[in-house]
């Protein structure tokens, strides 16, 4: 009897599992483009287009909504005619995005960076009021007891996540209890880097890298780190391989969220990916 009960319920766990990844919607933002600062040793390894993509991701489940990642120039900033800013453009807001398919900022139950950096985080400070999903090195370098004197570069656009109701994360975290949507821990090119594998019923597993790598010539040239030197390269190497594995466990595509070539043929929100 109890052993039915048992299968009852995983069977019944399995259906809610099943029914959550054939609702989960993955929209992709197109948050603007970025010129490399240093395209010759990119150039001297064969990659031809140095310019990166700048993108942002909005992920809507049965139990709520997440937002990956916030842009590199707040929307305040975004004229209709596109805004340069050092070596980023952008021609759309984010909130306008969001509002074609219908969410304000203030809907947005969760919101989670790759890292800190300011090509990930420019419109941050609009998703305050949504629970902030962050690794506690990555918020300790935020928020220190003793602020640097040179604040990070961006830092008054993630400033206020500083008072953001917050789940600090120790490693991978699933974010919705289901499998669905989880965050992977891939420490290295900052502290508490992460990455984000989405679970979607037609288009199988998807893992947005955050910044673990930036051109796929990083994934087949070996010893190709470009950015290693920014964080820790042991750090990302071993980030690297635990991705890697990750993605042939899960049969997983690896979306390379500022790789120009890929995300220019990925369908941008309104559409969706399921
Ligand atoms: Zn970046």
């Amino acid at each position: 009897m109890r052993r039915r009960l048992a299968l009852t319920l995983s069977l019944a766990m399995l259906s809610a599992c099943t029914a959550a990844a054939q609702s989960v919607r993955l929209y992709v933002f197109d948050c603007g483009r970025l010129k490399a600062a240093n395209p010759a040793v990119l150039l001297d390894h064969g990659v031809t287009t140095t310019d990166m993509s700048v993108s942002a991701y909005l992920i809507v489940h049965p139990r709520g909504t997440l937002l990956w990642d916030a842009g590199v120039i707040p929307d305040a900033l975004v004229k209709p005619e596109g805004t340069t800013e050092a070596r980023a453009t952008v021609h759309t807001t984010l909130k306008g995005q969001l509002a074609k398919i219908g969410y304000e900022p203030s809907d947005i139950k969760y919101l989670a960076l790759s890292h800190n950096h300011y090509d990930h985080s420019a419109n941050a400070n609009a998703f305050a009021s949504a629970t902030w999903l962050v690794q506690r090195p990555e918020r300790a370098v935020m928020f220190p007891a003793t602020p640097p004197a040179t604040p990070i570069n961006g830092a008054a656009r993630w400033s206020e996540l500083k008072n953001s109701k917050t789940k600090i994360l120790d490693g991978d975290y699933d974010v919705f209890g289901d499998g669905t949507v989880v965050i992977i821990s891939t420490p290295g090119h900052t502290p508490g880097h992460q990455s984000l594998l989405v679970n979607l019923k037609k288009t199988g597993a998807v893992l947005l890298s955050g910044d673990l790598y930036h051109y796929p010539a990083e994934r087949t040239l070996k010893d190709f780190t470009p950015f290693a030197s920014l964080g820790n390269p042991r750090q990302e190497a071993a980030s690297k391989a635990k991705v890697e594995a990750l993605l042939k466990e899960k049969h997983a595509q690896l979306w390379i969220q500022h790789d120009l070539l890929a995300d220019a043929k990925l369908k941008k929100s309104p559409a969706f990916y399921q």
